[in-house]
């Protein structure tokens, strides 16, 4: 019998391969251009690939050969029998509802790519939202541009809920308490596990986090003149309250001003063996108009075509997002062709932001200012020193967002007719520790955040793959000193991580990798002291 799974696991991967190009090229020229017909064509590719696995025969074929051990010991056939059934479970859907879905994330990517937030009839990018919150001291300036950028949540929110809808009756269908927990399990993630997990976060971060939002919103206060009772959401650095404003007189953003961020991020990789020229020469790094305003790495053909997308300014942001953004390129890049094709895909989403969130944190390391910036021993140490505070502040802060959204998302899904605008701020007051501006409840401002209409179920990603760098990290500072310019670390990563592929569960490829499993240890020992 594995001969016959062989034979149709090869129609099936030729038939895959085929669609998955089709569909990253068209989303790629939607996202570089964001015209009507780019949109509509990108859509419709979209549809075929929902289209192709929501096949109810081939799911049943997968399902009974992965049952009942049909791939026989052919580890890599089982593998691929595996996952082959887990997606066709997560997108069984009929025409009628995959037509509906399609259609409205159609409408969704259209509003997200083309929202401009507008103060006084100007037309601001996220990047210029971005700016006025991180450098206007004027606290009406600043309230104008947040409550602009939120302008985009009325637009979406009922199109939003009803893809929930939707989202949750394809999972009900297959047995499932809704979209959310489906989503997770079939992505080889244990909901409970990971409920669990995050509350013994919020715990463990609770008392540290309060420790430095006090004396973050101290200085915050001095510098906007507003008291600390009085400090609303738009007085902290992005529209969301998930990265660290900037505190102190440091100037990171300056050391960036003359430099070229492209030149930096070839040299860091360059240091760990991995070139990454062919990816910058594939890419679109400058912000235009029409153009996706967020960062993207994509994979085309898993042959070699990798690109990312960004909106490059010179600045701390953009130089990390940079780094980030070609962190899931060299994994995408280095995954061996040898490897059958539905293999060559990084062991799970979280592993990849893994990766992509440790290489994004060199720019708060002392030893990249040094070997890569070029700064000064002086110079890199007190970059260095402030550089590794702001990144604990920056990961406490961050994981606090995390746990917004991921709650969010659960109770959205368990039931998405509630009343979503109060369940928002209900979570950014627990765990954020913000403020509720008045009038907010009657604003859908969680549909304000892209990933919970178009990249649903997916944020625990980031915290997870935090941790996962961490234990990477450890891993090489005890065997190989570190990370930055040193190519015994790339070796690391092309051997124990990118040559397997999707070949394991994340959890073993982790255990492969560092010698155990994903544990809440070392980031609390490192940011929650
Ligand atoms: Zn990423």
């Amino acid at each position: 019998m594995p001969n016959g799974v062989r034979n149709t696991v090869g129609q099936l991967t030729d038939q895959v391969r085929g669609l998955h190009i089709d569909m990253s090229l068209k989303m790629w020229t939607a996202a570089t251009t964001g015209t009507p017909e780019a949109l509509d064509s990108a859509a419709k590719s979209r549809a075929a690939w929902m289209r192709y696995w929501a096949d109810p025969e081939q799911y049943r074929q997968v399902k009974a050969w992965d049952e009942d051990g049909e791939a026989g010991d052919d580890a890599q056939l089982r593998r691929i029998v595996h996952l082959l059934h887990l997606f066709f479970a997560e997108n069984q859907r009929d025409p009628a509802t995959i037509d509906e879905m399609t259609e409205l994330q159609k409408v969704l990517d259209s509003a997200y790519t083309n929202f401009r937030a507008e103060v006084d009839g100007r037309r601001l990018t996220a990047n210029d939202v971005d700016e006025i919150l991180r450098h206007e001291n004027d606290s009406a300036k600043r309230r104008a541009a947040w409550e602009a950028g939120k302008e985009i949540g009325p637009r979406v929110a009922d199109q939003i809920r009803r893809l929930a809808e939707l989202r949750n009756d394809g999972a009900r269908r297959m047995g499932y308490d809704n979209f959310h927990r489906m989503s997770l399990i079939l992505n080889e993630i244990d909901p409970d596990w990971l409920f669990t997990l995050l509350d013994d976060l919020a715990a463990k971060t609770e008392e540290p986090f309060r420790r430095m939002k006090a004396e973050m919103d101290s200085e915050l206060s001095q510098r906007f003149g507003v008291p600390v009772e009085d400090l609303m959401p738009w007085h902290y650095a992005d529209p969301f309250f998930q990265r660290a404003p900037m505190l102190g007189d440091y100037d990171f953003d300056a050391l960036f001003q003359q430099r070229d961020l492209v030149a930096l991020a070839t040299a860091t990789y360059d240091g760990l063996g991995m070139d990454v020229r062919d990816i910058l020469g594939r890419s679109d790094l400058y912000e235009r108009e029409g153009k996706d305003q967020h960062a993207f790495c994509t994979t085309i053909d898993r042959e070699g075509d990798v690109r990312t997308l960004c909106n490059l300014k010179p600045s701390l942001r953009w130089m990390e997002t940079l780094l980030h953004e070609l962190g899931h390129g060299v994994y995408d890049k280095y995954i061996p062709t040898e490897l059958p094709w539905l293999l060559r895909s990084p062991a799970h989403t979280l592993s990849t932001e893994a990766l992509a969130m440790l290489m994004g944190a060199n720019v708060l390391d002392p030893e990249w200012h040094a070997r890569i910036l070029g700064s000064s021993s002086a110079e890199a140490e007190k970059a260095g020193t402030l550089g590794q505070a702001r990144f604990r502040l920056e990961e406490v802060i961050f994981a606090r967002w995390v746990m917004v959204m991921v709650h969010f998302e659960r109770l959205m899904y368990e039931d998405p007719s509630r009343d979503l605008n109060a369940l928002w701020w209900d979570l950014v007051q627990k765990y954020q520790l913000l403020l509720k501006p008045e009038g907010r409840e009657r604003k859908p401002d969680w549909a304000t955040k892209y990933h919970i209409a178009l990249a649903p179920a997916y944020y625990q990603n980031y915290l997870l793959g935090r941790m996962m760098s961490l234990q990477w990290d450890g891993w090489l500072r005890r065997h190989v000193g570190g990370i930055v310019g040193r190519a015994a670390a790339g070796e690391f990563f092309r051997e124990r991580v990118f040559a397997l592929g999707a070949t394991l569960p994340w959890n073993e490829g982790l255990e492969f990798a560092t010698g155990e499993k994903l544990n809440p240890y070392h980031f609390a020992r490192q940011f929650a002291d």
